[in-house]
């Protein structure tokens, strides 16, 4: 989108971070948005058909499930991992996309769009669209559909239309510009539902929201099987969903470190990094106000990282105010230590995990040792590996087709 417009009010602000930097023409839009989701958030009947699809479409409550190898074999904290990756098409994604294609129905809309990246947010979006005998069109940059082929078929098998962004980088940033232009266009029939906790309110607090059952569940679970809350939780952080849905519930307890894993790629003293919270500055874009990987004259840098799924140049803005105050620590993981953790999961506890959560199964993997065998970390495993196969392959010099 269009740099700022105006600063209509002060919703949606978490400490300076947040808010609605929107042109005029998506204002009324926006409005609307707010106020059906501050009317079906508590809506019994919203309430319930989304409880229905999270149970028996998406696969909840995922399991939360005691590693008990790994923690042997690290010798400190006893390790759980939060299984998102068992969730219908793969990921943690799907959480927002049924709350947020349910949410568009109730609106009346017939048309949803959506950007992505990887190709994750596409798919989840396409399925529940699917699924709601909705139109769909996705926006994805042309690298991306260049480099994630199989997801673009995936998602026209769903009945979707892929538009190949040129503009730009042609990655994640360049789509997200188009989808919102699209919207700007055509708001009458079409919800843009955007893929993680970003852009202007009401998204970032409403993505949350839909996130936030994995905490929720969290809590539940390892209160069940242990009667203790956690010493630690920790989760990837790309624009941040998966990461806030883990904290939420636990922001409250000053006792459970949270710990957030942002994309170093080669280093955060390099320019080939993902490392928004370490690195970036204050500044407006997509929306919001938060923390941008910019360059000297203040324009987004371009951002790297192995991970698709973490290679954005802002962070939600929840996270930014989460950094101010401490509560939370953010730590970079290089593409080294990620693809180290990636082939250490599935060798020690057999599971694939996906490229973005295997950074925190690097942090996972340094902070353990350094806790008591009676101490628990959580740690959120946001998707499946399936996808990362050949591009680790690759990364380790072996040519496999994918
Ligand atoms: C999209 C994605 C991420 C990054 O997005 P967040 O909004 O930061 O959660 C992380 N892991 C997986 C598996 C993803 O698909």
């Amino acid at each position: 989108m269009q740099e700022t417009k105006s600063e209509t009010n002060q919703v949606g602000r978490f400490g300076e971070y947040g808010g609605q930097y929107i042109p005029e023409t998506l204002m009324s839009e926006i409005d609307r948005l707010t106020e059906a989701y501050d009317h079906y958030k508590d809506d019994p009947d919203f309430k319930a058909e989304l409880k229905d699809l999270l149970i028996n479409y998406a696969n909840r409550p995922s399991l939360l499930y005691h590693a008990e190898r790994m923690s042997a074999d690290l010798g400190g904290a006893q390790i759980y991992f939060k299984r998102e990756d068992l969730n219908h098409t793969g990921s943690h994604k799907i959480n927002n996309v049924l709350g947020q294609v349910l949410l568009a129905k109730r609106m009346g809309k017939t048309r949803i769009i959506a950007e992505t990246g990887a190709g994750q947010h596409g798919v989840a979006t396409a399925t529940v669209a699917a699924l709601m005998g909705m139109e769909c069109e996705i926006f994805m940059g042309k690298l991306d559909t260049e480099r994630q082929a199989l997801n673009v078929y995936r998602m026209e098998l769903l009945g979707a239309k892929v538009h190949a962004i040129s503009t730009g980088t042609g990655t994640l940033k360049d789509a997200v510009n188009a989808a919102m232009q699209e919207w700007t266009r055509r708001m009458d029939d079409t919800h843009y539902v955007i893929g993680s906790t970003m852009g202007p309110h009401p998204f970032p607090t409403m993505v949350r929201d839909f996130q936030s059952v994995i905490s929720k569940e969290i809590k539940a679970q390892l209160l069940k099987e242990t009667g203790k809350l956690p010493d630690a939780v920790v989760a990837c952080v790309g624009g941040g969903s998966n990461a806030i849905g883990a904290f939420y519930h636990f922001i409250n307890d000053p006792s459970v470190k949270l710990i957030g894993c942002e994309a170093a790629g080669k280093g955060i003293h390099t320019d080939k990094t993902a490392a928004t919270l370490e690195t970036g500055r204050i500044g407006i874009f997509h929306g919001m106000k938060s923390l941008f990987c910019q360059d000297d004259d203040g324009d987004i840098a371009p951002v790297y990282s192995i991970s698709a799924g973490l290679d954005y140049p802002g962070i939600g803005p929840e996270h930014a105010a989460l950094q101010a105050s401490k509560r939370v620590q953010y730590v970079g993981i290089t593409d080294d230590e990620a693809v180290d953790a990636f082939e250490y999961i599935a060798q020690t506890e057999g599971i694939v995990a996906a490229i973005e959560s295997s950074h925190a199964v690097a942090y996972v993997r340094k902070l353990a040792p350094t806790m008591r065998k009676d101490q628990i970390i959580v740690c959120n495993l946001s998707g499946r590996g399936d996808k990362d196969v050949a591009a680790i392959a690759r990364y380790r010099g072996v040519n496999i087709h994918d």
